[in-house]
């Protein structure tokens, strides 16, 4: 038997290269701070830049992109997920980009901006209560519908390496190629987990540029569903650890869980928004936590980066528009923000580098 790959039809293939230029190749953020009378450094690729505002669209792109050229989704088909969110802003608004009715599975428990947002780039919404099985059931449900239909497409986010390759090949490149303009490498990579796919995905590419480099995922410690393998207590750091381990994720391959708690990440992405004027979402506070905290461990000096994987405006009627109570353990309070420096976004990894003139520009004597 032999496979044929098909070739997406002009058409597609021109609005992919639409939706390219619209998608990563984000600013990289060198932060500066003070933390226990140290100055220090850490480095977080800036993902609400991206079309959608989240870092979901990269491997929204890759996955419609692949499936495209494998003949998996076809022109009409109907793309159906199940997401915490972001996936699904991603998928309604790329899929609706290239024509396509989209609809999301999520639980109805996630915020209001999220399900509003969906609902206005076009996508139909299937609300899973906690009766119903919640995330799980989100993705039976999917899973459910396509068995009924052939015309139904599902990306399945948790399960499919190409979530993985999408970020080994853009965000890890992107970020690689920043720090080296700085004259710096990598030491260690630091991402909370919601399917893994960034954390997998540019530890992949950045064990591959420098095998010595440290990747390690986060979880929230109010509910440590990697370390424990099983969905225990809640948290309020939307995007990450949703209720299971997801299948792309190596917890093998990667250096120990680390624990942020969710008040602190709320905290932190307050004092990012107020402080230095960066307005992202809870789990760019935690993922800014987690990166002081694996630097703190392998020293001061470390290059030490991470993403911030949203911005603040899906959280307004959230606990990060109010009062958080600071306790005692928190790191944030320990932390004095100085300024951030961005790094030049890089050519060589611009959705037009192949073509591009303006990128080897030829001088005449
Ligand atoms: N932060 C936010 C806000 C997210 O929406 C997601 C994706 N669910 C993540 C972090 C985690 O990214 P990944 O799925 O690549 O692990």
């Amino acid at each position: 038997m032999t496979t044929t790959t098909l070739a997406p039809t002009p058409s597609v293939t021109a609005r992919f290269r639409s939706l390219e230029r619209l998608i990563g190749n984000t600013p990289l953020l060198a932060i500066d701070f003070e933390f226990r009378g140290h100055r220090r450094t850490v480095y977080a690729k800036s993902e609400q830049m991206n079309l959608t505002g989240s870092i979901k669209d990269r491997m929204a792109l890759h996955i419609l992109r692949q499936a495209y050229a494998e003949g998996r989704l076809r022109p009409g088909d109907t793309i159906a997920e199940a997401t915490s969110g972001n996936t699904g802003i991603a998928f309604a608004a790329l899929g609706r980009a290239l024509g396509h009715p989209v609809t999301i599975f999520m639980p109805n428990w996630m915020s209001r901006e999220r399900m509003d947002l969906i609902h206005s780039l076009g996508a139909t919404i299937v609300p899973v209560t906690k009766q119903q099985g919640g995330f799980v059931g989100s993705i039976r449900l999917s899973e459910e519908l396509a068995a009924l239909r052939s015309d139904v497409f599902l990306p399945r986010q948790f399960s499919n390496t190409a979530n993985v390759e999408a970020h080994a090949a853009t965000t890890g490149p992107e970020l690689h190629l920043q720090l080296l303009s700085e004259g710096l490498t990598a030491d260690a990579f630091v991402a909370g987990v919601g399917t893994g796919g960034t954390v997998m995905g540019v530890g992949k590419y950045l064990r591959r540029q420098n095998p010595a480099t440290r990747v390690f995922p986060m979880e929230p410690a109010e509910s440590p569903t990697l370390s424990t393998g099983c969905k225990v207590g809640q948290h309020r750091i939307q995007g990450i650890s949703d209720e299971f381990v997801p299948a792309i994720l190596r917890l093998n391959d990667l250096e120990p869980v680390v624990a942020v708690h969710d008040g602190d990440s709320i905290l932190m992405a307050q004092k990012l928004a107020s402080d230095l004027g960066l307005a992202v979402g809870i789990s760019s506070g935690a993922n800014f936590l987690a990166a002081v905290k694996v630097q703190d461990a392998l020293g001061g000096d470390a290059v030490v980066a991470t993403v911030f994987a949203d911005d603040n405006k899906k959280y307004l009627s959230t606990d990060l528009l109010r009062d958080e109570p600071v306790k005692s353990h928190y790191l944030s309070p320990e932390i004095s923000l100085r300024e951030f420096r961005t790094t030049k976004r890089v050519c060589n990894v611009c959705s037009d580098a192949v073509t591009c003139e303006q990128k080897a520009p030829i001088i005449e004597h």
